[in-house]
């Protein structure tokens, strides 16, 4: 499989980019190659500037779920585009997300939209803590909540793909509000607690964890943040960027039936265009500005296109079986991938949350960070090399989630499965 031209372009890039990228864990670095350059992408499958087509299991790192281009979401980008693309200024298209949100995801009374992730958890959290009055904030190791300096503290995928878990930059002042504890461990939270009684503004958590590859809270896990923030007047903010809309129309906290105060969304409900949210109960978010005084804004946000994408995509999501049938396709393709690491000898730890899913290069049980950098990285590197040469496109760090589209076909993942059979042998 040629890769020159893509090869080119990374060059010429660098010379303009930092890294010759705009998002780090793009450079495929952890993995010792170039990066392949897009040019474009439909239903499952995306194709390189070299013409080589590839199986995707990235969906743009989420929000794909309806595979590339589906023709329902670009019919609604193009009208919004016809009508104008962006006024600043209120539209009806931002009402009928946020009704659909509303009724959605359990825990949301009331929803802003921003542009991305990061600002939505940063927004969140400015919110917690003009809310409650109180400074610090608890996340979890390996868990990533975007780039806000206060939020990049021990963070997964990028940050611990590149081993800068703290980054240069952020302020030591603002890091020490940030605690960390561990994931899938109630008792780490309570000793934060318990040293910093009456301080704590908010506990961010990914409800699945997806940003240290797929890491599914233990039984008892949410519950118990549950009860710990309900008896401390703590803010329980479920970061669903990733989740939401993904593992269930209303996102983690209907399969696990948790309601936390707030949540955070973005990657899906924007259909591919740069969107976030975040929501919760009506009481916290009134004290938004202009009805309240947390101040957050932004020129894009709402803004047409996004929303009609977004509207589209939900719209395509409440047909009836769409998450079942994506289930199935999960189910197999993971299956499989372990059934093919454990017939070539090779020990993978092999986890999946609806159409979320890792193979953890591990032979012991991942549920926190401390068991996720264990994993035979180089190992990883190797697997990645042989399925991207057998046509699959995977996330190229093991600290990654692979995502299942609708659009992947019976084919692709019969193909997918013989890949792994390959890979795994090569690599054993
Ligand atoms: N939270 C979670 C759980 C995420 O997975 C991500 C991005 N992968 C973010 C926040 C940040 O979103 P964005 O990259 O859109 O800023």
């Amino acid at each position: 499989m040629e890769h020159n031209r893509s090869s080119q372009l990374f060059q010429q890039a660098k010379r303009s980019i930092p890294g010759g990228v705009n998002s780090p864990v793009r450079a495929f670095r952890s993995v010792g190659a170039d990066p392949l350059f897009i040019k474009r992408a439909s239903n499952s499958h995306i194709y390189d500037a070299d013409g080589n087509c590839f199986i995707d299991f990235v969906g743009s790192w989420g929000p794909m779920i309806v595979g590339h281009c589906h023709p329902q979401v670009i019919q609604a980008i193009k009208q919004a585009l016809e009508n104008g693309s962006s006024f600043g200024a209120p539209t009806e298209l931002e009402t009928t997300l946020a009704e659909m949100v509303i009724s959605a995801v359990p825990s949301i009374e009331m929803v802003r939209m921003v542009s991305s992730g990061t600002e939505a958890t940063m927004s969140a959290i400015r919110l917690a803590r003009g809310y409650t009055g109180r400074d610090k904030i608890i996340k979890f190791s390996g868990c990533y909540h975007g780039h806000a300096d206060s939020l990049l503290v021990k963070a997964g995928s990028g940050a611990a793909t590149f081993g800068v878990p703290d980054s240069p930059g952020v302020p030591a002042d603002v890091a020490k509000h940030t605690l960390t504890a561990e994931y899938n461990s109630l008792n780490s939270v309570r000793t934060l607690i318990a040293e910093n009684s009456g301080q704590i503004a908010c506990i961010i958590v990914e409800p699945v964890a997806g940003n240290m590859g797929t890491v599914p809270p233990r039984e008892g896990f949410l519950e118990g943040l549950r009860d710990i923030c309900t008896n401390e007047g703590i803010i329980l903010i479920f970061d669903e960027v990733m989740s939401g809309f993904r593992v269930a129309y209303g996102g983690a906290q209907e399969v696990y039936g948790i309601t936390p105060d707030m949540t955070t969304l973005g990657k899906i409900i924007g259909g591919g265009l740069p969107v976030g949210a975040f929501g919760g109960k009506r009481e916290i978010m009134e004290k938004l500005s202009p009805s309240g005084g947390v101040y957050q804004a932004g020129t894009l946000s709402g803004n047409p296109l996004a929303m009609s994408a977004g509207i589209a995509t939900l719209n395509l999501l409440k047909q009836p079986g769409f998450y079942q049938s994506l289930e199935e396709k999960s189910r197999k393709v993971a299956e499989g991938i372990a059934a093919a690491a454990k017939k070539a000898g090779y020990p993978i730890y092999s986890t999946r949350v609806g159409s979320m899913f890792c193979a953890f290069f591990s032979a012991s049980e991942v549920h926190d960070w401390t068991s996720a950098a264990a994993c035979d990285t180089a190992a990883f590197a190797k697997y990645f090399m042989a399925m991207l040469n057998e046509g699959i496109y995977l996330a190229p760090s093991q600290y990654e989630t692979a995502f299942v589209s609708a659009a992947h076909s019976d084919s692709d993942i019969d193909l997918t499965i013989a890949a792994a059979e390959k890979s795994f042998k090569l690599i054993a």
